[in-house]
């Protein structure tokens, strides 16, 4: 069976071709994670260290990220098929609505990883906490919400 192959019970919408917005990827992810049968189902803040290789137009847009523990990291999970509806995980006839999923199945195929922030090198940013294919494109990384305070002036709706 392929990556792609749908199983038993499985539907797929008929769609038109994708008009997709247009992301600008900014870099991609190093991983030890040649297939996606070598990937964690999710990656783990004790998993192996990756980097995420900044293209180099970007390596200053990593300033100050490194004060924070953990950041959350956005990529494209490029080989996946986007058409599935209805997905059976365990490929037992069971079937599981995609947006109540984490699979990389998905209509806009976008991961979301909680990182742990090991060190900065340039334009790398080693971390640990990825479960994605060894280059994958990246669209984002951002501070971890919780421990992020907003740098501009609170707004009246922020109840400041
Ligand atoms: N942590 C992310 C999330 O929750 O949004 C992604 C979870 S998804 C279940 C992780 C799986 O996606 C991996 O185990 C692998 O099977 C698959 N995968 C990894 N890289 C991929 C890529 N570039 N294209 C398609 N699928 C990929």
């Amino acid at each position: 069976m392929s990556d792609t192959d749908i199983r038993p019970g499985e539907r797929a919408a008929d769609l038109p071709p994708a008009a997709d917005a247009q992301l600008r990827f900014i870099g991609r992810a190093r991983t030890p994670f040649a297939s996606r049968a070598d990937c964690p189902r999710q990656g783990r803040l004790d998993g192996p260290d990756c980097a995420l290789e900044l293209d180099l137009v970007w390596a200053d847009a990593l300033e100050g990220l490194e004060r924070f523990e953990h950041a959350d990291v956005l990529y494209w999970l490029d080989r996946s098929r986007r058409d599935l509806v209805l997905q059976s995980p365990k490929s037992d006839g069971t079937l599981r609505g995609t947006f109540a999923l984490r699979s990389p199945v998905r209509p806009n195929p976008i991961g979301l990883s909680r990182v742990r922030i090991v060190r900065r090198e340039g334009a790398r940013l080693i971390v640990r906490g990825l479960d994605c294919i060894d280059g994958t494109p990246l669209i984002d990384i951002k501070p971890e919400a919780c421990a992020y305070t907003p740098e501009a002036p609170a707004k009246a709706a922020d109840g400041a």
